[in-house]
């Protein structure tokens, strides 16, 4: 297997291999990049095909980290893990703890989260071997990161919606929302409190019937979701759903949600925009839930953490704002402004970065 040619790499700063032969763990930690602090990021417990998948996803998820954290202004840069392997059948205790050794070993560059596979029992097991894991104290924050990913995710709808139709809310405008797990079930819920008319489908009934019930989303069934005539469409189930094939039969004229790499490749961000529908670039609008991390990591109050999310309206505007002038794809405009953020470039990142030194110091410890 190559590391320095994988498709995915992109000058990642530390790719290290992990195995215990006594609970079975195969995990990769890798930190793309960490000009604005540890490689922060989450843990995602996967049964990988081959180790070849569990390298792409870990050096892709990396870099979209650092992209995700410098254009949110948090002092973090971009890190993940992956543990090779199926949390329902090969998770242990002692596999995490060792994966906490894992971890302790890199010596605080690469700072766990949970991810899918993982929870905070797991990120506790872990926390008996380091205390480079973030998301497990139980604070004012409430340790699930997912409402405010969804909070910034709606914040997100609206500043497109603003750009787009010149409307100051979603008041009865139609949104469809793929997937009312733990991000999409509180999107819908801020939506229909905004006034919109929400569309819903979910693979699990349970999920569906919970959005149906509380909040009065229309069900709709999951192979019709993504081409219903709608103002927006917000993806919250899982990456790749924006590819050649589904991009010809969307009806959306604004595509904004949290799933982490909904664009299949670069090129569909063109193809979006050769549509003439806007995207909204996921690692931007779904910064909420990293936010929220940090918050708790640093011990920082919940009011400011609120404060914080809410910026990424006016991120989103500039990048919108950038991409029309440019004419460039939203997703290269955006890619483009965190780089700026990196090399401390951007002068926006004065008022998108106003953490105090101890919040600082408390981050990177
Ligand atoms: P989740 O697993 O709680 O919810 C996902 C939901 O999508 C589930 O209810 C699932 O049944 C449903 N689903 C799966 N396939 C579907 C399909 N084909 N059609 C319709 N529904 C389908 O996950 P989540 O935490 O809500 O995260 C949703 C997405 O947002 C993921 O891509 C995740 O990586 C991303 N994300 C989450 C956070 C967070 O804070 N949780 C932060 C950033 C990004």
């Amino acid at each position: 297997m190559s590391v320095f040619s994988a498709p995915a790499w992109d000058g990642h700063e530390l790719v290290v291999f992990g195995s215990d032969a006594g609970t079975g763990l195969r995990a990769i930690i890798a930190v793309h990049n960490s000009s604005l602090g540890p490689g922060v990021g989450g843990c995602r417990m996967f049964p990988y095909a081959s180790d070849e998948d569990a390298l792409h996803d870990v050096l892709r998820l990396s870099r979209g980290m650092t992209y995700k954290s410098a254009l949110a202004g948090l002092p973090m840069g971009g890190g993940k893990s992956v543990i090779i392997g199926d949390p329902r059948r090969d998770k242990t205790p002692a596999l995490m703890r060792a994966m906490g050794d894992f971890v302790h070993a890199q010596g605080g560059r690469y700072v766990a989260a949970e991810d899918s596979g993982t929870g905070v029992e797991d990120l506790r097991r872990m926390a008996t071997r380091t205390p480079h894991v973030s998301g497990i104290d139980d604070n004012e924050h409430g340790g699930d990161p997912s409402p405010s990913t969804a909070y910034g995710v709606f914040l997100g709808i609206r500043a497109a919606v603003q750009h787009r139709l010149g409307a100051a809310t979603t008041a009865g405008l139609r949104v469809a929302v793929q997937g009312l797990g733990h991000v999409g079930y509180h999107l819908a819920r801020h939506l229909r409190e905004d006034g919109a008319v929400v569309y819903g489908a979910d693979v699990n009934e349970a999920n569906l019937a919970r959005a149906v019930e509380a909040l009065g989303v229309l069900p709709v069934a999951p192979a019709e979701i993504l081409g219903l005539e709608v103002d927006v469409l917000a993806p919250c189930a899982m990456g790749a759903v924006l590819n050649d094939r589904s991009i010809d039969t969307l009806r959306a004229g604004i595509v904004a949600g949290a799933a982490n790499n909904q664009l299949a490749t670069v090129e569909d961000c063109a193809r979006l925009q050769g549509h003439g529908i806007l995207y909204c670039p996921d690692f931007l609008i779904n910064a909420g839930g990293i936010i929220d991390v940090h918050y708790q990591r640093a011990g920082l109050p919940a009011a400011a953490k609120r404060a914080h999310i809410e910026r990424i309206s006016a991120t989103l505007a500039e990048v919108l704002r950038r991409a029309d002038a440019s004419g460039q794809p939203s997703n290269a405009v955006a890619e483009a402004l965190a780089v700026e953020y990196l090399r401390g470039a951007a002068p926006a990142r004065e008022t998108t970065t106003p953490l105090s030194q101890a919040a600082l110091a408390a981050t990177i410890r």
